[in-house]
């Protein structure tokens, strides 16, 4: 499907973006987003913008810029355009031109001590604190003194303080009454943008149709339909996901630095285990893996998104990923792992992690020094050894056979050879790797050699 039927027949193309700031490292929160918004395009044969919101200066760097492309390449998931903030000030100072023209925006002369002080003022009073506009009663004698004194006006967008609504494609009817929140701080003393107006700006620029984002945005979202609405834009449809707590339901806000992308990636994790996770946590989906995103992407739908908070398990998530692993095609990892395919296809259903694999080649590989816990069995067994070719069946008939000549059965008969085969106790199967080892490796090891 090229795009969704528009009100009046029209196709519009479905364009989502996901805007990180470069702040810090992407984490699986900001993950989840960039996947949610891109499953849903993907879906629909819509476009993924991916914007840097790099408005911060003095917080945003280059190395969290690159960083945010690494990983979402890592992720694998491709943007159809990318832009950044920076640079389209222009475009956001003819949004606040027009909107100051339309008498919604007003300069404020408070200091952050004033208004700090207002706030401790109203909550001992009891009352929300909310910003009481106190700057629109000030008289054009008493501007002109805080001009004359040097003061620099920040300037906020006058909300309509009437009810904004919207239905929200997770929460269903949302509706705001925004007389109940501060009117939003859009430009800074320092004549700095903030995010709320150049997001708005960016998104009837880009034509963004869907904003797809975690709902702590609830409340901005309420603000920002009234900026679009005073631009006389095209509001987009909104999607609001609760957000990722940890596995007892803690807030994860904290712990959210040691769940980047890029540790994750360290601990041996899986794209694809990330992005299965990541898409099927909090919905009414069963938590599987997925090989690709466009499998994950035909099974997409806001519909499934629960209203409860999503869990975030990481010893879940290590499950999955050894799920992940032990479903993995040998194409799809042969550039990774560097082992002929019948050795990864032995070892891959004990992997946990995709490093885990060199290891358990060694078994085969060597050199493996054995260890002789029965040397009277390793050395009936190593006698009855069969001539090779050897394939699956080799290992049930010969241990058939060192069974009947010794009188050992079960783990008495089977530790010592896996002891002496691979010198560890446990492993992948048997009957896999012994005809991977070879008859001559095989030999050497049970008469106690290393090999
Ligand atoms: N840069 C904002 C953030 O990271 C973007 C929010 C949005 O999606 O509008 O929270």
């Amino acid at each position: 499907m090229p795009g969704a039927q528009a009100e009046g027949g029209a196709l519009m193309t479905i364009t989502v973006r996901f805007a990180p700031s470069p702040t810090g490292l992407l984490h699986v929160g900001n993950a989840r987003t960039a996947l949610l918004n891109y499953l849903f395009a993907r879906r629909l044969g819509g476009k993924f913008l991916l914007r840097i919101d790099d408005t911060d200066a003095a917080r945003s760097t280059k190395a969290f810029e690159d960083a945010i492309y690494r990983d979402l390449s890592w992720l694998g998931i491709q943007h159809d355009l990318t832009d950044r903030q920076f640079g389209r000030i222009k475009l956001y100072s003819t949004a606040f031109y027009r909107l100051q023209a339309a008498g919604r925006v007003y300069p404020c002369y408070e200091t952050e001590e004033e208004l700090d002080r207002q706030r401790a003022l109203l909550k001992a009073r009891r009352k929300p604190p909310i910003y009481e506009r106190g700057a629109l009663k000030l008289t054009d004698e008493q501007r002109a003194k805080h001009e004359s004194d040097g003061r620099k006006p920040h300037w906020r967008f006058k909300l309509s303080c009437q009810k904004t609504g919207w239905t929200d494609m997770v929460r269903g009817p949302v509706e705001i009454d925004t007389a109940t929140m501060s009117d939003p701080v859009l430009v800074r003393e320092d004549g700095a943008f903030l995010y709320t107006l150049p997001s708005v700006a960016d998104d009837i620029d880009f034509a963004i149709t869907h904003v797809v984002r975690g709902e702590d945005h609830v409340t901005n979202t309420a603000a920002q339909i009234e900026i679009f609405q005073a631009l006389d834009a095209k509001v987009p449809a909104f999607a609001h996901f609760p957000l990722l707590v940890g596995a007892g339901g803690e807030a994860l806000s904290k712990r959210l630095g040691s769940l980047s992308l890029e540790q994750l990636r360290e601990e041996g994790m899986e794209p694809m285990a990330v992005a299965s996770y990541l898409a099927k946590i909090g919905t009414s989906d069963p938590v599987e893996p997925r090989l690709s995103l466009d499998e994950l992407a035909k099974e997409f739908a806001f519909e499934k998104i629960g209203r409860a908070p999503a869990h975030f398990d990481p010893e879940e998530l290590a499950a999955l990923n050894a799920k992940t692993l032990h479903q993995l095609p040998y194409a799809t990892v042969a550039a990774r792992v560097n082992i002929p395919e019948a050795l990864w296809e032995a070892i891959k259903p004990n992997l946990t992690r995709l490093s885990d694999a060199a290891g358990l080649a060694l078994m085969v590989t060597g050199p493996v020094t054995p260890v002789i816990e029965d040397a009277g069995l390793t050395a009936t067994a190593a006698a009855l050894l069969p001539p090779e070719p050897w394939d699956e069946n080799t290992w049930p008939a010969w241990t058939k056979a060192v069974g009947a000549q010794t009188g050992a059965k079960g783990r008495g008969l089977f530790h010592p050879l896996r002891l002496a085969l691979t010198g560890r106790g446990d492993g992948p199967e048997l009957k896999k790797l012994l005809p991977l080892i070879g008859r001559a490796k095989a030999l050497a090891r049970l008469e106690g050699k290393t090999a």
